[in-house]
């Protein structure tokens, strides 16, 4: 598959500007949630809806937004250094990237599906049966993986009607809550894998910009670490200590310090953010007080 190269693009720097080139959905499922990750990084710039590339404010970094399928072709073919796309994308161009980070968001999973009342309850029963999807690559990737030969039909849209019309026996498509599917009369009979919105570079990055994109994968990485805790601040008698220590289930040892009444102290640790609506009762009833959970902006280990 070739990229076309939009000619107002032109103005975007090279490789050998110094300066780290990421490209982004620039609409789509991903767009904004990638747009907030970037900004919530501490990455200030103008965010693509006029604009087809970005420069951002005090970090050599520039943004280049367009279709989050090209971004893997972008990437590979030296247009831009990283990019941010789906697990399914990278499957689907069949590209040699590194994932760099996994970003936590644009959960979804490519699975195989039938009509309601067909006999196919695993992927097995698949075999020798014509599969609709406008996923080709990853569904016959996916398949040969399991050793299971199947008919793969490549449509563009609207692929859950495709059994109906008897363009096919069953579809593969990526599903999230699963309610399409259960909207169209079908039924899921397995995953084929997992994807989520990942940051992929070239597994022989621009030594003029390796420095920079480490830099950047480490702001990502921060960010996506503090979403997934909490910072828990609480008072205690002193007395409370060991019960308390007993229910945080924190990356390292809390925090104690001593408070102006005399045998009370106050306890801050960071705790996964799963966690803590199953901790905020009993550590009440351990003797915490004044009990506070703080978003945590980023985590660097
Ligand atoms: P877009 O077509 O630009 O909205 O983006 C589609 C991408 O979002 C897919 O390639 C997946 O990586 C991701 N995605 C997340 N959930 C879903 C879903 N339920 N259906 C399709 N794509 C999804």
């Amino acid at each position: 598959m070739t990229v076309e190269t939009p000619g107002r693009l032109t103005a975007f720097p090279d490789s050998e500007s110094g300066r780290l080139r990421l490209a982004v959905p620039n609409k789509g499922r991903l767009q904004q949630p990638t747009l907030e990750l970037l900004h919530d990084a501490g990455l200030r710039f103008e965010d693509g809806t006029r604009a087809l590339t970005a420069s951002v404010e005090g970090f050599p970094l520039d943004i280049l937004f367009v279709r989050t399928e090209d971004i893997v072709e972008f990437v590979a073919d030296g247009v831009a250094d990283l990019g941010i796309t789906g697990t399914n994308l990278l499957i689907e161009a069949g590209a040699d990237l590194a994932v760099l980070v996994e970003l936590g968001y644009g959960h979804c999973r490519l699975e195989a599906a039938v009509p309601a009342a067909s006999a196919a309850q695993r992927l097995e029963d698949l075999a020798g049966r014509r599969l609709a999807t406008s996923h080709p690559r990853a569904a016959a990737t996916s398949f040969r993986e399991l050793d299971i030969e199947v008919d793969i039909v490549t449509i563009s849209g609207a692929v859950e009607v495709a059994p109906r019309m008897g363009l096919a026996d069953g579809i593969v498509d990526l599903v999230s809550s699963g309610s399409t599917l259960v909207m169209n009369g079908l039924r899921s009979v397995g995953q084929l894998f997992a994807s989520q919105a990942i940051v992929v570079g070239r597994s022989d990055p621009a030594p003029a910009t390796a420095g920079i994109a480490a830099e950047l994968v480490t702001m990502i990485e921060a960010v996506i670490a503090g979403r997934g805790v909490k910072y828990l601040m609480m008072n205690a008698p002193q007395s409370a200590l060991p019960a308390i220590e007993a229910i945080l289930p924190g990356l390292e040892s809390p925090s104690v310090l001593p408070l102006a009444h005399e045998g009370m102290v106050a306890v801050h640790a960071v705790v996964a953010a799963g966690d803590v609506h199953r901790i905020l009762v009993p550590l009440r009833e351990a003797g915490a007080t004044g009990i506070l959970v703080v978003p945590v902006e980023k985590l660097l280990p």
